[in-house]
């Protein structure tokens, strides 16, 4: 749907400051294949600074994997959307289901997030997806309208600058992916759902990436659908040679 495709590399609970410096020289060693593909990477909080050391000065973004709602204050062991800005990023992931699974962060939750990382001026990465449960038993896009809705109340038309992943649960560090029909089906839902709720055709500008055990040799298949603008990557962006493949195949 759009011009351009971005891959972004979720490195979850990974990587020492020394290992996120090996993994990241390796990435921008082949950047200049990428192509037109913009790439981002979220390494933890504590190996921000030396990511950022390496792709200061190249076109790759830097991202948080979470922040509080609030900007300061007495919130032992978290991190502030300016905190993330000072610090070099430019996006940050909200929504991700394991913050939904094991930190219980609620859709009003992720609301006041993503509320307040626009206000920043953080591009968020607004993930969104359904149970295997879930879609057993029909309610796929029942959900995904619920998160969509919830996710972005009260957000005016304006603020809506983001990047939104698809992210069946039952497909994130499982080694089962969705398959590219099953993606484009949810993208191009989630594509209607925006359109119809903020009442302007913006929407062929959003960027919705794919995620869940996105794999080099399964990428070619997921770029092939037009819905499809990108992926979210986990474990196998902690793989420079096999992300480097990923972002390959996104290239148009
Ligand atoms: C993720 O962390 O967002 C993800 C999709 O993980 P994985 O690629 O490992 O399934």
């Amino acid at each position: 749907m759009k011009n351009s495709r971005l891959v972004a590399g979720n490195w979850k609970m990974f990587t020492t400051p020394e290992e996120a410096r090996t993994l990241t020289s390796e990435i921008v060693r082949h950047q200049t294949a990428f192509g037109p593909v913009e790439v981002a990477l979220f390494p933890p909080f504590t190996s921000l600074a030396a990511v950022r050391e390496i792709v200061g000065k190249t076109k790759i973004r830097l991202g948080g994997q979470n922040m509080h709602f609030e900007s300061e204050g007495a919130f032992t062991g978290e991190v502030s959307g300016q905190m993330l800005k000072a610090s070099g990023c430019s996006m940050v992931i909200l929504g991700h289901s394991e913050r939904r699974q094991h930190f219980g962060e609620t859709d009003q939750i992720i609301n006041r997030k993503l509320k307040k990382a626009l206000g920043v001026g953080l591009a968020p990465i607004f993930c969104l997806g359904e149970t295997l449960s879930e879609r057993k038993s029909g309610k796929t896009f029942e959900v995904l309208e619920r998160q969509l809705t919830h996710g972005l109340e009260g957000l005016s038309f304006d603020e809506i600058k983001l990047v939104i992943a698809y992210e069946p649960v039952w497909a994130i560090g499982t080694g089962v992916n969705a398959t590219p029909q099953q993606a484009a089906e949810a993208h191009r839902f989630l594509r209607e759902k925006l359109a119809a709720l903020i009442g302007v055709p913006i929407t062929q500008n959003l960027c919705i990436l794919y995620g869940g055990s996105v794999k080099a040799e399964i990428a070619k298949g997921l770029f092939a659908e037009k819905e499809i603008d990108g992926a979210l990557v986990g474990s196998a962006s902690l793989k420079a040679a096999e992300f480097v493949e990923i972002v390959k195949k996104a290239r148009i």
